[in-house]
């Protein structure tokens, strides 16, 4: 029998899943990976082996009221008719937000359910869907161990001036700091690292994470210094349909002179801006290269989206002293082409330069010259999530039979 993981990562009406093999002294090793989509509304499913083959697919209409917990039970069903000899050992969770509490990944327990509640204030839109697959878990399957795993919790090295606002004290005691996020990319890219380019995995090094959310994060020996994403998923680069950073002035204006409600204020940051907003036209940056050419509106949208990449590395570079490589990562940064070489071009000053032919091929090395080393380095949350689970679900077995 083949002991194996199930990470999940769920959204507001979707539920993504891996499944991962675990065998002893070996990486966690995907099977199987998933998504429900439209879940409550007309869901569907879709499964492919790990070599990208679909396996299988099925759809349901609103009238199944198919919800998280229905896609759950569906599918342990599913997997228990495609085990071939293998058995669930424990569930992974992506959690958005750990707070101050959680540092790295936890088995989740009763009272971990209260404290990961209390942090929803943090992640309103979030963190309540990453918490209500552990809920029906615990209901549906209780003697399952469950792991979370936090977006924030890589930050957790971070100096206490690299997190402050300059709010006053009794801010911070609330809470009100920044944590960062897209934790679980960064730990992947800092954990492979040294297979490119070892002298990085020692050095000073910025990771773009460049997709629908977007941010970037400063490296040291591996480690997080800095980061562009703050108190919530919100700041720092403009991204699919979030704004990036804007001045806290803009969201008085919308609440007192447009008579906005904080919810109506909330949606626009969250769902209506970046590059949607700015462009008009979609939040994908394929249409958006697409319809460049002949749209203003696409071009400065992109070009924007560029601008604060470029600025924020700057202020980076300066968090880090320097500067020895730069990483892309996630849908953008592992495969447009264009945004590279513009954010590189933007860059010559540290010392950049783009070897061309590389960067079309996506590298991985797409610098030339003896400047800071460039690579694009595909991001793997998910098995970050396998190994974490891995790791607590030993070392708890580990106390048990001591
Ligand atoms: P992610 O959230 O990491 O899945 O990234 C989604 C973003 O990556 C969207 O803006 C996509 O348009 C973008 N993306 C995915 N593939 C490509 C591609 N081949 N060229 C340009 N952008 C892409």
């Amino acid at each position: 029998m083949i002991p194996v993981l199930i990470v999940l990562n769920a959204g507001s009406s979707s539920l993504k899943f891996q499944v991962f093999d675990m065998v002893e002294g070996t990486e966690p090793r995907l099977v199987w990976k998933g998504l429900y989509e439209g879940l409550g509304n007309d869901a569907h499913f879709v499964v492919r082996h790990a070599s990208g083959v679909d396996l299988d697919e099925k759809s349901w209409t609103s009238k199944d009221s198919f919800g998280h917990e229905e896609a759950l039970m569906h599918l342990v069903s599913w997997l228990r008719e495609h085990q071939e000899g293998r058995k669930p050992m424990a569930l992974g969770h992506r959690v958005v937000h750990g707070g101050e509490t959680f540092s790295g990944p936890v088995l989740v327990d009763d009272t971990v359910i209260q404290k990961l509640e209390a942090l929803v204030p943090l992640a309103p839109l979030h963190q309540p869907h990453n918490l209500e697959p552990i809920r029906i878990v615990r209901r549906r399957m209780p003697g399952m161990p469950q792991v979370a795993c936090f977006d924030t919790a890589f930050h957790h090295s971070q100096s206490e001036i690299a997190s402050m606002f300059a709010l006053p004290r009794e801010m911070r005691q609330r809470g009100v700091r920044r944590y960062g996020f897209h934790g679980l990319s960064y730990d992947y890219i800092a954990s492979v690292l040294k297979d490119y380019d070892p002298h990085l995995a020692k050095g000073r090094v910025i990771v773009a994470h460049l997709g629908n959310g977007a941010s970037l994060c400063a490296l040291k020996e591996g480690a997080s210094v800095a980061t562009t994403m703050g108190f919530s998923a919100l700041d720092g680069l403009p991204m699919g349909t979030r704004c990036g950073a804007v001045d806290a002035g803009v969201v008085f204006y919308m609440l007192r002179e447009m008579k906005l409600t904080p919810e109506a204020a909330e949606r626009m940051l969250y769902t209506k801006s970046g590059l949607l907003g700015v462009s008009g036209i979609s939040n994908d940056m394929r249409m958006l290269r697409a319809k460049a050419a002949t749209d203003d509106n696409a071009k400065r949208a992109i070009d924007l989206f560029v601008y604060r990449i470029t600025r924020e590395i700057g202020s980076l570079i300066a968090a880090l002293g320097g500067l020895d490589g730069l990483i892309f990562t996630a849908g953008i940064g592992e495969n447009d082409v264009a945004t590279r070489a513009e954010v590189i071009a933007g860059l010559s000053w540290a010392g950049l330069s783009l070897d061309e032919i590389a960067n079309r091929s996506s590298g991985p090395r797409i610098s030339s010259g003896s400047g800071p080393a460039a690579w694009v380095i595909p991001t793997n949350e998910e098995l970050v999530i396998a190994r974490q689970t891995r790791s607590i679900l030993g070392a708890t077995q580990a106390k048990l039979a001591s």
